[in-house]
């Protein structure tokens, strides 16, 4: 069997074992996969487990037939975010961006980018402080989204590419995957969201800015529902999932 050397990220641990535990990972040469960890809860194994999710490490495993688990040889632990485990706004945001990538990228598809990403967000998330989860936990979903090619620009209708007035408010269809206008405006292809100029402007803004300026901004309890339910909606549409952590952020 193959064997393959990457920085991984520990999405999701399940015991399968009394000694064993499978693990869900983002592997960033490799893409999402998941591991058996023989002996992970032993007292002594090659992985200082019991391994926990969000855990970040140069691994080593060995990768058969894409429908088998592929076997955990190795892990060096780098980072564990702690700060994600002490504060809920953040243990929040990571769980929904957790969510998100299990739901929306593909097995065994690599995307370093999304891998760097996902880390990137986060660091900001274990290291920010709690008024800025929001704000952080949504830009990743945007820039997720359009990594994944599924975002759209606020500025244009989704169907037509007629440049639509930043100024106003916004149709939003999650099932066409971004604004429309009034002609273009769907029946029957799902539900459309309102969102406000202003919430609209913060979306692109998320979507785009620099990590730093992302940190600074400060969402509203009622732009952050706006966008959770676009996001919810997307997620639904797109994966057919429905987002546990959505109604927490
Ligand atoms: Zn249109």
């Amino acid at each position: 069997m193959p064997v393959y050397k990457s920085m991984v990220l520990l999405l999701r641990c399940r015991d399968w074992s009394e000694t064993s535990q499978v693990v869900e990972l983002l592997a960033r040469e490799v893409g999402r996969l998941r591991c058996l960890a023989k002996g992970s809860k032993r007292g002594q194994n090659p992985f200082s487990g019991p391994l926990d999710r969000w855990t970040l490490g140069e691994a080593v495993f060995s990768l058969g037939h894409p429908d088998r688990l592929a076997t955990l040889m190795e892990l060096y632990e780098t980072d564990r975010f702690d700060g994600l485990r002490r504060k809920l706004p953040a243990f929040y945001g990571a769980s929904l961006a957790t969510e998100l990538v299990m739901a929306l990228v593909p097995d065994l598809d690599p995307q370093p980018a999304v891998f760097d990403l996902v880390v990137r967000t986060f660091d900001l998330l274990a290291e920010a402080e709690a008024e800025a989860s929001r704000a952080l936990t949504f830009a990743f979903a945007w820039r997720l989204l359009a990594l994944l090619g599924y975002g759209h620009r606020l500025d244009r209708c989704v169907e037509c590419d007629r440049p639509l007035d930043t100024d106003k408010p916004r149709e939003y269809s999650a099932g066409l995957g971004g604004p429309v206008c009034l002609q273009c405006r769907p029946e029957g292809k799902g539900k459309i969201h309102h969102l406000t100029a202003k919430t609209a402007q913060a979306m692109a803004f998320l979507a785009d800015a620099d990590w730093r300026e992302v940190r600074r901004v400060r969402l509203s309890r009622g732009t952050a529902g706006q966008m959770r339910d676009v996001l919810a909606a997307s997620a639904a549409e797109l994966a057919g999932k429905e987002l546990a952590a959505a109604r927490y952020v």
